[in-house]
């Protein structure tokens, strides 16, 4: 055994710093293959123990070059998200404290760092006051969270007790979504019983937001027992919903409105961008991220519910064994987990490193070098700007220069572009089929993005046209 007292703590300290600030001089993709980190983690079980310390050292020698940069502000795939300083910290000491923040019994403080965040989160993204809150894994189970309030409300008010009766013989409920929603609402809504024939797409416009003629007409269409799904922000474009004429036109017939805003609520924070999002706030829940744009480390997502008894109702259970606290706010009685890690520190650990100002210019600034990102990489011969960022989404295609070139040869070119760019290892784009065309998304939630970090994806992008 190692005579440093917790070496594998010490070990783990350093193998971060180093990880970190070795970000901008490594590739952002990983450049080991399946096949070697298969070998290299690989062999069977061992049959005797290993030093701590010599674990992290051999984890960190085996998993090297099997992570993505995303960590570091060269990425620009999917919407993934960085960890702030201070999150990541205090991720390592959630860990160290090992709190069981199932309830304030099990881990006082984990509760109220909870209570204090959700409660700062409110206000930052101007939700209603009476709103209730769950710090989740992610957008996916605040969808779910937030779903199954809702199912317990809509069919509530036609009189059905879904907790005492499940579905079976319950009036079918339709869930109404916009055909630009991302896949996690199906999901959503496929855990809570519903069943993927419930899902009732309705026609979006050339900017990605639902057409008010085609929701009004499926909200005629769809009597019995309703939920509305509107974007705040889509994943390819960034498009919000109208929400100032859809919400209160759903909600007049009795429906639920979720808002899937799995990284767009963030701009409420933003005085400039928050325009984007006009309306948002009349709706009856809303599914956000902390792993994303907050920036804080994998994983958090974070759901709120403005009538708090139906989402109280949906979740809490009791057991002869639980100390419920009657004072204290007892983290079971909102989320979908027993046993759950204290999500609630990283969180506050990130409201309190940013503040209000510091939120609010992490997302305009991402949204300033997605601009440039676009423009600038738009700007040159063979691409083509499919769309232009309104937030910090935007997309490029790549045209094949060959005279005679066809949409499908554009497809393959935008693909080809991607992947070569990605191998130089001087940036991480994704792809997407958007409005049926292959195009480069471009994707900025990071807070280590810099303007060099842009400047260095832009001329790795110039090199592969040339
Ligand atoms: C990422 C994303 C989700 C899913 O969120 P997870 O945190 O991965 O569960 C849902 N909707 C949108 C728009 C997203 O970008």
């Amino acid at each position: 055994m190692s005579d440093v007292q917790f070496a594998a703590l010490h070990r783990a300290l350093h193998h971060a710093t180093e990880y970190l600030a070795g970000l901008d001089g490594r590739p952002v993709h990983a450049t080991a293959d399946l096949d070697s980190l298969r070998v290299r983690l690989g062999g069977n079980v061992p049959e005797f123990g290993t030093d701590p310390a010599q674990v992290i050292d051999d984890l960190v020698t085996a998993t090297a070059g099997g992570h993505l940069g995303c960590a570091g502000g060269r990425f620009y795939a999917w919407v993934i998200g960085g960890g702030l300083e201070s999150a990541v910290a205090a991720d390592w000491l959630t860990s160290t404290w090992d709190q069981n923040a199932a309830l304030y019994a099990c881990g006082p403080a984990a509760a109220v760092v909870e209570e204090v965040a959700g409660a700062w989160l409110k206000d930052l993204l101007g939700l209603p006051t009476e709103t209730s809150f769950a710090f989740t894994t992610g957008c996916q189970l605040a969808h779910f969270t937030c779903l199954a309030a809702a199912r317990h409300a809509v069919l509530g008010r036609g009189g059905w007790d879904v907790n005492a009766d499940g579905l079976f013989g319950a009036p079918a409920v339709r869930v109404l979504v916009s055909d630009q929603r991302h896949a996690s609402v199906d999901r959503a809504v496929r855990f809570l019983g519903f069943g993927d024939r419930s899902v009732v797409p309705v026609t979006t416009d050339a900017a990605g937001r639902i057409v008010p003629t085609a929701f009004a007409r499926a909200l005629d269409d769809n009597t019995g027992p309703m939920i509305v799904v509107l974007d705040a922000a889509d994943l390819n474009i960034g498009a919000f919903d109208s929400f100032g004429e859809l919400i209160p036109a759903a909600r007049a017939t009795g429906a639920w409105v979720h808002i899937d805003g799995a990284f767009g609520l963030m701009a409420r924070a933003s005085r400039t961008k928050r325009t984007l999002t006009a309306g948002v706030e009349l709706a009856d829940s809303w599914a956000t991220d902390g792993h994303k744009w907050l920036n804080v480390p994998f994983d958090c997502g974070l759901a709120f519910v403005r009538d708090r008894a139906a989402h109280r109702a949906s979740m809490t259970v009791s057991a002869s064994y639980i100390a419920a606290e009657k004072l204290a706010r007892d983290q079971i009685d909102w989320n979908p987990e027993w046993s759950r890690r204290g999500r609630g520190f990283a969180v506050y650990a990130a409201l309190r490193e940013l503040g209000r100002h510091g939120l609010e210019e992490l997302i305009d600034r991402s949204c300033v070098h997605a601009r440039k990102l676009v423009d600038e990489i738009g700007r040159m011969v063979g691409v083509e700007i499919l769309w232009e960022p309104c937030l910090n989404q935007g997309l490029l295609r790549f045209l094949d220069p060959r005279p005679g070139a066809t949409d499908p040869d554009h497809d393959v070119r935008t693909d080809q572009v991607i992947e070569a760019v990605n191998r130089s290892g001087e940036a991480f784009f994704s792809g997407t089929t958007w409005r049926g065309r292959r195009a480069m998304r471009v994707s900025v939630v990071n807070w280590r993005t810099t303007e060099n970090d842009v400047q260095r994806a832009v001329a790795a992008v110039a090199a592969v046209l040339r």
